[in-house]
């Protein structure tokens, strides 16, 4: 039960003053929740800030760089009458003049703002025209009175599409205001060693920066923030060990019979990375404790393999496996690769998910519970109620972070004692590893299978489109089939969604029908729809947002184009580009940028160029995180964290993992009153799964 002192921080935002129900939507897409709270407002970071503390005279001013200037207003030169010329105004103070350049505004509009003779203040960008100053449509026009109620350092945050910055400000006025009184959330000497402020001061300078450090990662605020975040994710992990080594294990010891089967029924041999991942986790199934274990390996290393040898050890000493996969589409496709060698082997599988009714999924449920079926692939259809196992062994979630703690937890409470392996494709570099995973064992697929074709990957200016248009075009004709991945537009009024349709229409008018539009707003029916017409052939270009990230299998899939590659993370980029070269033809990526572009965004692209290994990029990634970039971007890479840049707050990580160990030592239930502080910590971060864990047992 989640206290009531946090009640006003649990309120939907509509409860705030001026967030009526329309703006409800806009909001629920900017905070990426059905039905945002107060809470995810007040943490949604700022992606960067204006500062209007640089206030020189119009001859000092730098020219590409944001100022405000305080001026007078000496003459308007309007466009003449039914011409498209710009409406020019010449402003000056003591030491210089500005034109002032505002296109496309009715008439009398831009006299009205700024009066002849008046004072005003501007603040805007400065540029050189013919070696003259000028400001276009600058950013505020204000006078005296309105100057000064303006802060001198504004953050600025990420928007979506009918959602102007002056909402997110006013509607972020409202949640700072509702931060009820809490205790210290954080054991007190650390808060007092790096000089933190408390929660709610943490926030109220976040949002109303007094500094720019105030609004950035590497301040005082947003690092406490991030170490609370660091924190109840830790303790997560730490309840999780504890609940597990507390269940306790069993031994599952094979014959070998079934693994020797599936073995000959492998069109290949085992890497070398392979085996000796399999080696680690068949010795913690015949071990009798509880195996939790994650298995990292990039695109393509040949995880799932390891996945059906580990169901295998396990089937022969009569017991069984479930595989657990985020969607439905990735569910298929494991069932597909897995079964037909399976059936080969005589190892008895099953699928199920949302699709599976009636008496199909009778006949399945009664096959598991009566233990005719050895591994059983689905979503998250496998963990409802109804659905019973004879003998539960294993469990195995693929991409486990698109899981909450609770779902993994409910999957391996299926059985007395079960074994958990959590499988991931998102290379986290050996830095970082121990820190944020130090509560599981681990096991890497750092080679790839042989045979693999390298990936032509190229980087293209967009003012080339047309070229590379015209380039596909004569892939298509050679029979390819090509990914089109537009970004998420963050920053823009202009949605994802529009972009890509605007895409998939502009291919359609040169390709027809045979280009498909998938996005993140359709439904998970709609979604696999239109990747099953792709799978098949059907469609030749497949347009999409970021959606097909995970693991979606189409060997015929020969070319990737990114369009506004600049946009990404380097991990996900990695990722985005392993749906290519699956097969046996040579593919090729093309990373479609819009110049110019920062040297850290070249050094970026010139690391994608050169390298496939996702573990080597992850870490570059990191690196170059480090270094420049300091807002970063919001892919991250490291799914999970909305707060925590772990580019920033890397070295935050260990001392949360410590205070996490003490506390859960202390009091494995934080039932006493000394661990209150950590359970409104576990609330405020959302790990509710977390909290029912708790009360679960
Ligand atoms: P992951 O889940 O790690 O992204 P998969 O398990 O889907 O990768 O494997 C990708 C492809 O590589 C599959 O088609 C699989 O059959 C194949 N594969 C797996 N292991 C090997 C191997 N040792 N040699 C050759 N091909 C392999
Ligand atoms: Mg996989």
């Amino acid at each position: 039960m989640r206290p009531t002192l946090l009640d006003p921080l649990f309120a939907p935002i509509t409860a705030l003053k001026g967030i009526g129900p329309k703006l409800e939507r806009p909001f629920a897409r900017l905070l990426n929740r059905d039905a945002p709270r107060v809470l995810d407002l007040l943490f949604h970071m700022p992606s960067s800030f204006v500062d209007r503390r640089a206030r020189p005279t119009i001859a000092d001013a730098i020219p590409e760089t944001d100022v405000t200037l305080k001026v007078t207003v000496e003459a308007h030169y309007p466009p003449a009458p039914g011409r498209r010329a710009p409406h020019r105004t010449l402003v000056a103070d003591q030491t210089g003049d500005l034109t002032v350049v505002h296109f496309n505004v009715e008439a009398g509009r831009i006299e009205r703002l700024l009066p002849l003779g008046a004072t005003r203040w501007l603040c805007g960008r400065i540029s050189l025209f013919d070696g003259m100053r000028q400001m276009a449509h600058p950013d505020r026009i204000l006078d005296e009175a309105g100057f000064a109620k303006l802060p001198a350092i504004e953050p600025v945050y990420p928007l979506v599409e009918g959602l102007a910055g002056g909402y997110v400000r006013r509607a972020l006025d409202g949640a700072l205001a509702r931060i009820p009184a809490l205790p210290e959330l954080l054991p007190a000497a650390l808060v007092a060693a790096q000089g933190w402020p408390d929660f709610a001061t943490a926030l109220a300078r976040l949002h109303h920066p007094k500094n720019p450090i105030d609004a950035l990662p590497s301040g005082a605020p947003w690092r406490r923030l991030a170490f609370q975040e660091l924190l109840a994710h830790q303790i997560t992990l730490a309840l999780v060990r504890s609940r597990q080594s507390r269940a306790g294990g069993r031994s599952s010891v094979g014959d070998g019979r079934l693994t020797r089967q599936i073995l000959a029924a492998l069109p290949f041999a085992l890497t070398e990375a392979q085996g000796q991942a399999l080696a680690q986790i068949r010795a913690d199934i015949r071990s009798d404790k509880a195996m939790l274990r994650l298995l990292q390996g990039d695109v393509g290393s040949g995880k799932t393999v390891v996945g059906l040898l580990a169901a295998a050890e396990v089937a022969e000493a009569g017991r069984q496996t479930a595989l657990m996969a985020p969607t439905e589409i990735l569910a298929r496709q494991h069932y597909e690769t897995i079964a037909p060698i399976a059936a080969a082997a005589g190892l008895a599988t099953a699928v199920l998910t949302g699709r599976e009714k009636g008496r199909a999924r009778e006949v399945i449920l009664k096959d598991l519970a009566e233990g005719r079926t050895h591994l059983v692939v689905g979503t998250h259809a496998l963990i409802q109620p109804d659905v019973v196992f004879a003998d539960l062994a294993l469990a195995i979630v693929d991409e486990q972070h698109r899981f909450g703690v609770e779902q993994r937890l409910s999957l391996a409470r299926k059985g007395p004692a079960t074994d958990m392996l959590l499988m991931t494709a998102t290379p986290i570099p050996r830095t970082l590893v121990l820190t944020l995973f130090g509560d599981m064992d681990h096991s890497e697929l750092r080679q790839k299978p042989p045979g693999r074709q390298p990936v032509d990957t190229r980087a293209v200016s967009l003012d080339r489109l047309d070229e590379v248009v015209h380039g596909l075009g004569r892939a298509l004709r050679a029979g390819a089939q090509v990914y089109w991945i537009c970004p998420l537009v963050e920053e823009s009024d202009v949605s994802d969604l529009a972009a890509a349709s605007e895409r998939a229409e502009t291919l359609r008018q040169v390709f027809g029908d045979t280009v498909g539009l998938v996005h993140g707003r359709m439904s998970g029916a709609e979604k696999d729809k239109v990747m099953a017409r792709f799978q098949s052939g059907e469609l030749r270009v497949l347009v999409a947002t970021t959606v097909v990230e995970v693991g979606v299998n189409v060997p015929s899939a020969t070319l990737m184009v990114i369009e506004h590659a600049e946009r990404f993370g380097l991990a996900q980029l990695h990722q985005l580009r392993g749906r290519v070269g699956r097969g046996s033809k040579a593919s090729t990526c093309l990373l479609l940028y819009r110049g110019p572009l920062s040297e850290t965004a070249k050094a970026r692209l010139a690391i994608l160029r050169e390298s496939e290994d996702g573990f080597a990029i992850a870490e570059e990634d990191l690196r170059l995180r480090g270094e420049g970039d300091v807002l970063g971007t919001r892919q991250s890479g490291f799914p999970g964290f909305g707060i925590a840049r772990l580019e920033m707050h890397a070295d935050l990580v260990a001392t949360a993992r410590a205070v996490a160990h003490e506390t859960v030592q202390a009091d494995p239930e934080l039932e006493s009153p000394a661990s209150m502080p950590m359970r409104l910590l576990l609330h405020l971060h959302d790990s509710n799964a977390t909290m029912r864990l708790l009360s679960a047992g």
